[in-house]
């Protein structure tokens, strides 16, 4: 991490990759964790929130300036000196971007068991925190019923697929827009009933038309929460993951019909997916959507880099919607 933006990162200013430093892979020392090769690391918009100054509080501490960035990601153990770890354990984990990594704190380095044999870089996407949001968000926050009407932002992404895939598992009618007439096409192909490009079709004359919503999944915020605010039902819920639409602003968008909250007795969820990850939870995901995946119940795109080389066009990318699926860089394959 180089430079904190102002508005969208710039690669190679915001951030830069750095080859100067090096690990000795025999005799680096573990102090009694473990040595892991990188395999592919996650992409996410929150990423954009970490690069503010220090004093700007929130609810994850900020990169830092000369420190690698880092996100979740899957490796692969090389050495160990710890017994719930061996070599060849492909391992999932927050990590700081580098090849190879030294991870001495393991409280949270999960031991991938993949008996579906999916590729490892689904458990960066579909299999990771993105599809941890979309099914256990889901799950807690959205009391779906059959009948219903969902509408999905970024409906093309990984979270917003997801969860568009779960409602109509879940009998829902689903109505979800993207950036792009080929996000829209891939929406209709996962059984999107009404797939719309916000950028060339007005939402609000979407929501008249397939409304009213009983669901608003919020991943991008701005005006289009405030068109979901105009079009909800009575006691409809809003699942407030994300608002990717002012991450990059210099000043937010003043939404103007919040009186709706009252008058329509709405439920607000405020959503952060580490606070659903318990161990009950984790386990339960687990077991569940790796298997989803397998049978073809989760479809999911992904756009893959190659090389940390290309962190910092892959974040630009995800932060201004020229990424076609889940952001991932591959740094080894095996
Ligand atoms: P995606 O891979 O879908 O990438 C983000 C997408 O946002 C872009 O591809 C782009 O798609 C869209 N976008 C960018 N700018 C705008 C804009 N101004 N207006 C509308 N859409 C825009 O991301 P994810 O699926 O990983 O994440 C989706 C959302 O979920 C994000 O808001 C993220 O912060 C949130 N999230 C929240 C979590 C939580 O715990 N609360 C956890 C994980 C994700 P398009 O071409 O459609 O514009």
């Amino acid at each position: 991490f180089n430079e904190i933006p102002v508005g969208y990162p710039v690669p190679g200013k915001t951030t830069v990759y750095d080859d100067s430093q090096t690990i000795d892979l025999d005799t680096v020392q573990l102090n009694g964790g473990i040595l892991v090769k990188a395999l592919s690391f996650s992409i996410d918009p929150y990423m954009r929130g970490l690069m503010r100054p220090a004093s700007a509080k929130s609810y994850s501490p900020p990169y830092t300036i000369g420190e690698p960035l880092g996100n979740h990601g899957v490796g692969v153990v090389l050495r160990s000196e710890n017994s719930s770890f061996k070599p060849g354990d492909h391992v999932w984990a927050y990590f700081p971007f580098q090849e190879y990594i030294v991870q001495t704190d393991v409280t949270n380095v999960r031991v991938l068991e993949n008996k579906e044999n999916l590729p490892w870089s689904t458990y960066v996407g579909a299999a990771g925190m993105p599809g941890q949001t979309s099914y256990l968000g889901w799950k807690a926050c959205s009391k779906a019923k059959k009948g219903e009407t969902v509408f999905v932002t970024t409906g093309a992404g990984p979270v917003g697929s997801i969860v568009a895939q779960l409602a109509k598992l879940d009998g829902l009618k689903v109505i979800a827009s993207a950036g792009s007439d080929e996000k829209v096409e891939f929406m209709k192909k996962i059984g999107v009933d009404v797939a719309f490009n916000y950028k060339t079709t007005d939402t609000v004359k979407v929501l008249e038309e397939h409304g009213p919503i009983d669901i608003y999944w919020d991943n991008v915020g701005g005006s289009t929460l405030e068109a979901a605010l105009d079009a909800a039902n009575t006691f409809a819920r809003f699942i407030e993951c994300g608002m990717i639409s002012q991450y990059n602003q210099a000043s937010p968008y003043g939404v103007k019909n919040l009186m709706n909250i009252i008058a329509k007795r709405l439920s607000i969820h405020g959503f952060l997916i580490f606070d659903h990850m318990t161990p009950e939870n984790a386990k339960e995901f687990y077991d569940t959507v790796p298997a989803m995946i397998a049978k073809g119940d989760i479809v999911f795109l992904e756009d893959k880099k190659y090389g940390l080389e290309k962190v910092g066009e892959a974040i630009l990318d995800v932060q201004s919607g020229k990424n076609h699926g889940k952001s991932v860089i591959v740094v080894a394959e095996e």
